[in-house]
């Protein structure tokens, strides 16, 4: 329809659509003229090149079914009918051909490199397609080359297109909405960001992304206090829309009074799942003046790994000091900030 290649459209149409016809088929750029289809596809088009202008050398047919045929595919096709009276887009076949008999057993492979399958546009000078729709009689024909091959007229064949698919089934369909991006909706990678602290003293066990650290002190809170899981947490359930710890696990809540941290982490996960989402990863940094956390981040993200159900390879836990700066810096507590990226599976 945008093509500026085409001065006028005519549609054939089912008596029934012809009656009311949709609105997509006007347009205030080019005369649009609709016609009652008929009994066979040549039938049809006979009746739609009987409304063909006398100015028009060159007539290029189109099935309605292959909506994302390109400028460029109708115009080399166009070029090739005007240079040799009839031309086609076809695909070169990229699998090997087997012919079988009616039983469903092969009785021959064809050669691969002489098959092409046909695509619309087909394009003719006009006395070409005259001659073929004149001879349709002949029987009938599932393409208008078809005829304008029986009518002995060459038609040459032009590199068609893969994203020029006929749209016939619903995987056909979805191919169809894929290649007009509509497949993937980009919208639906999302980020998180989680942040947590929690004070450091004597008589309490350092854990940190489910690894227990000898250390003189740990951390203080109302579960485990792990705030690699915590902000884990939090940035995952963020990513997905879906609140954070504290909505889910609060610590009023008796239930979680020296929880396992990475059992909330696990349960979080399981909430994003159930929102539909997957985690593409996840990134966290420790700020921990001592203890040293390199031989530790191995582990760490085995266990965050497992408790998100993902491969290990999608978590990255890194170790910083605050150079002795703030509450972190003093050794007096320890901070984590995390990022997780989500995206909606389909
Ligand atoms: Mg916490």
């Amino acid at each position: 329809m945008r093509s500026d290649r085409i001065a006028d459209v005519i549609v054939a149409l089912p008596a029934d659509i012809l009656a009311s016809p949709p609105d997509y088929l006007r347009s205030a750029r080019k005369r649009i003229e609709l016609v009652a289809g008929g009994e066979r596809r040549q039938d049809s088009v006979a009746r739609a090149f009987a409304r063909v202008p006398d100015s028009a050398d060159l007539v290029v047919i189109h099935d309605a079914a292959r909506p994302l045929v390109s400028q460029d595919l109708i115009a080399r096709t166009l070029d090739a009918a005007a240079a040799h009276g009839a031309a086609i887009a076809a695909l070169p076949a990229t699998d090997t051909v087997k012919q079988s008999n009616r039983e469903g057993v092969i009785i021959g492979t064809l050669p691969r490199s002489e098959i092409y399958l046909a695509q619309t546009p087909q394009a003719f000078r006009r006395r070409v397609l005259q001659d073929a729709l004149a001879s349709a009689h002949a029987g009938d024909a599932t393409d208008e080359a078809t005829l304008a091959e029986r009518a002995g007229h060459p038609v040459h064949l032009v590199t068609g297109d893969a994203r020029n698919v006929k749209v016939t089934t619903p995987d056909d369909l979805d191919a169809a909405e894929r290649f007009l991006g509509r497949g993937h909706d980009p919208l639906t990678i999302r980020i998180g960001v989680g942040y947590d602290l929690h004070r450091l003293v004597a008589g309490r066990p350092l854990v940190l992304g489910g690894v227990r650290i000898p250390f003189e002190k740990g951390l203080l809170g109302h579960s485990d206090a792990d705030a690699v899981c915590h902000a884990v947490t939090d940035a995952i359930l963020g990513a997905a829309g879906a609140g954070d710890i504290g909505r889910h696990f609060p610590d009023t809540d008796p239930a979680w009074k020296d929880a396992d941290s990475l059992v909330l982490l696990t349960r979080a996960a399981a909430i994003v799942r159930a929102g539909g989402f997957a985690v593409a990863n996840v990134d966290v940094v420790v700020i921990a003046e001592r203890p040293k956390l390199v031989p530790h981040l191995a582990g760490m993200c085995a266990a965050l790994a497992r408790a998100l159900g993902v491969d290990d390879s999608r978590v990255s836990v890194k170790g910083k000091t605050n150079e002795g700066v703030g509450a972190e810096g003093a050794g007096d507590a320890i901070a984590v900030h995390a990022v997780a990226l989500v995206a909606r599976q389909s």
